[in-house]
C-alpha cells in the first residue's frame, strides 16, 4: 500500500550521534481528517494525490501509522530566544525522515503538532487548527512569491481538542523541508556536544546543503560563509516583499537558507521600518527593519558555534569568522539593491540608485503608504488616489524615477514587464487570511482558504482576481496583532 503512496525514506540524519535526536513513540489522535491536501507538492515530491487521500496516508499524515520506512524522531537544538540562551528542541513536532523524490532531491517529512517528546517541557505537543492552515497558506504564499521556505503538505484535523485560552480544534500539518537545521543545532552541538560530535554536524549539513564544495581547503568555515550567503539572499527576499518572521530566534534560522517556523509572521501593509505584529514582541527586537540585523546577529551565533571546526587556533579560528561575518552587511546590501533595481524597472546600474530607493522608502514612511500597492501602482502606472501620490515631494520623486528609467537602453515595457515579474500584485493581507482562517475554523467552509490559496499561488498574474485582493485593511482590522 505504501508504494501506491510513493514514500521513499532514506534517512540520514539518524545515523548522527544520539545525542542529536530522540525517539518519538507515536500518540495516535482520535479521528483524524484530511483538511488540505497540497497535490503540487505531492506530485513534484512523486507522492501519489489520490493515494494521500486513502484512509492509511490520513493515518500516517497524523502520526497514528508510521509509513514504511520512516522513523519517528525529535530533534535536539538549542537557541537564542529574544537573546537569551535555552535548550529547545522539537517539543511537538516529529520527523519521519528524509524522502527521496524521483529526481533524487532530499525532503525532511516533519509532522508539526504530533504530541509530546522528550523537549516538550510543560507543553501538550499539540497544535490548533488555525495556526496550522496558517503555516499552510502562508508557507506556500512564500513560495509561490519565489522565496525559499519549508512548505505544507497537508493538514489533518485530529478530532481533538487542544486546551489554550480556550478550547480549540486540534490539527496537524505536515512540513516538507530540505532539512530542518537551525543555528541552534549547531549551538546545542556546541553547548554539549565534544568536537566531534559537532564536526560530524557540520559534515552532515555540508553533504546535504553545500555538496559541491565541501572539499575546499576549509570545509568549516566555507559552511559559515555558504550560510552567510545564504540568509543574506533570503533576509534581502523577505525585505522586498515586506514579509515579517516576527521570531527570527536562532533555533529559527535554518542552514539551508530557507524560511521556516511560520508563528507569528505577517505581512507588512504601510511601510514602515517599526514595523512589529507579533503580541509576544514587545521590545520590537523582530521589528520590519531590524531583521537584516538580527540575521547578522544569529550568523556571530552560529560562528561561534563553528570555532573549534574553523582553526586548531582559536584566535586564529575568531580572525577567520570575523572575516567571513563581515561580509554579511553588503552581501546583504547587495542583494536588496539588486532586488530593488528589478522592482523599479531597473536593467543597469547607477552609482545614485541606493539613494533613489532610500528616497522613495522615506516618503512612504512619511506618508504612511502601503509598501505592496505602492509598487503596484508604479508598475501599473496607476498614480493611486493616496496620500503620497499627492505630494509634491512624491511627484518630484516620481520624476526623477521616469529620468532614470530613460538612462538604460531598456525599453518602457522591458521596464514594466521587469516590475510585474517582481512586484506582486498580491501577497497574503492578513485580513483576507483572517477572514478565510474564521470561516474555516468557526463554520468549517473551506471555500475562502481554497480561493485564497489558488490566488496566493499566482502572485505575479496582474489579472483581475489578484487585484481584488490588493485591497486594504478596514481600520477596525487593525492594529493586526499575531501570536505563536
Ligand atoms: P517556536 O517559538 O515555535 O520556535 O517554539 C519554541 C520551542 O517551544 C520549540 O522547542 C517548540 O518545539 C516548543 N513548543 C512550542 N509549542 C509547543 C507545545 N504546544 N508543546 C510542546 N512544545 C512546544
Ligand atoms: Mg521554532
Ligand atoms: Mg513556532
Amino acid at each position: 500500500m505504501e508504494k501506491t503512496i510513493g514514500w521513499n525514506f532514506d534517512n540520514h540524519y539518524v545515523h548522527l550521534p544520539s545525542i542529536f535526536y530522540s525517539e518519538v513513540p507515536l500518540q495516535p489522535v482520535h479521528s483524524p481528517k484530511l483538511i488540505l491536501l497540497n497535490e503540487a507538492l505531492a506530485a513534484s515530491l512523486g507522492l501519489d494525490s489520490q493515494a494521500l487521500h486513502t484512509e492509511e496516508a490520513i493515518a500516517q499524515l497524523a502520526g497514528n501509522q508510521i509509513p514504511k520506512g520512516a522513523k519517528p524522531i525529535a530533534q535536539a537544538y538549542a537557541g537564542h530566544q529574544f537573546g537569551h540562551f535555552t535548550m529547545l528542541g522539537d517539543g511537538r513536532a516529529l520527523l519521519y525522515g528524509e524522502h527521496l523524490t524521483p529526481q533524487y532531491e532530499r525532503y525532511d517529512i516533519a509532522l508539526k503538532g504530533s504530541g509530546r517528546t522528550a523537549y516538550s517541557r510543560g507543553g501538550d505537543g499539540r497544535a490548533a487548527l488555525g495556526p496550522m492552515l496558517r503555516e499552510y497558506i502562508i508557507s506556500e504564499a512564500m513560495f509561490a512569491l519565489g522565496i525559499p521556505t519549508s512548505r505544507s503538505l497537508a493538514v489533518v484535523a485530529t478530532g481533538e481538542t487542544v486546551l489554550r485560552e480556550t478550547e480549540l480544534s486540534g490539527a496537524i500539518v505536515t512540513r516538507v523541508a530540505s532539512s530542518h537545521l537551525r543555528v541552534g543545532t549547531f549551538q546545542y552541538a556546541a553547548q554539549w556536544g565534544t568536537d566531534k560530535e559537532l564536526q560530524l554536524l557540520a559534515d552532515y549539513a555540508l553533504e546535504h546543503h553545500f555538496p559541491n564544495n565541501g572539499n575546499s581547503q576549509n570545509r568549516y568555515l566555507y559552511l559559515l560563509q555558504a550560510v552567510i550567503n545564504q540568509q543574506a539572499s533570503l533576509i534581502a527576499k523577505w525585505q522586498l516583499v515586506g514579509f515579517i518572521h516576527g521570531v527570527m530566534n536562532t533555533d529559527n534560522m535554518t542552514i539551508s537558507g530557507e524560511t521556516i517556523d511560520y508563528g507569528p509572521c505577517a505581512f507588512m501593509d504601510t511601510y514602515d521600518p517599526a514595523t512589529v505584529f507579533s503580541s509576544i514582541d514587545r521590545q520590537g527586537r523582530y521589528a520590519y527593519g531590524n531583521q537584516p540585523n538580527i540575521g547578522g546577529w544569529n550568523l556571530m551565533r552560529l560562528a561561534e558555534a563553528l570555532l573549534p571546526l574553523i582553526h586548531d587556533n582559536q584566535e586564529e579560528a575568531v580572525q577567520l569568522a570575523q572575516d567571513a561575518l563581515q561580509q554579511y552587511p553588503q552581501l546583504y546590501y547587495q542583494n536588496w539593491l539588486t532586488g530593488m533595481r528589478t522592482k523599479l524597472g531597473l536593467f543597469n546600474k547607477e552609482q545614485e540608485d541606493g539613494q533613489l530607493v532610500e528616497d522613495l522608502l522615506e516618503l512612504m514612511t512619511q506618508y504612511k503608504a502601503d509598501y505592496t500597492n505602492t509598487f503596484i501602482a508604479l508598475t501599473l502606472e496607476q498614480a493611486d488616489a493616496s496620500e503620497l501620490w499627492n505630494a509634491s515631494a512624491f511627484k518630484e520623486w516620481h520624476q526623477k524615477w521616469l529620468a532614470r528609467l530613460t538612462r538604460q537602453p531598456q525599453t518602457k515595457e522591458m521596464s514594466q514587464q521587469l516590475m510585474q515579474q517582481h512586484n506582486p500584485a498580491v501577497i497574503p493581507r492578513n485580513h483576507r487570511v483572517e477572514e478565510a482562517l474564521e470561516a474555516a475554523v468557526e463554520r468549517g467552509d473551506y471555500s475562502l482558504v481554497n480561493k485564497l490559496l489558488n490566488v496566493l499561488a499566482q502572485p505575479f498574474a496582474y489579472t483581475k482576481e489578484q487585484q481584488a485582493y490588493a485591497s486594504l485593511p478596514e481600520p477596525s482590522q487593525q492594529p493586526y496583532r499575531t501570536f505563536c
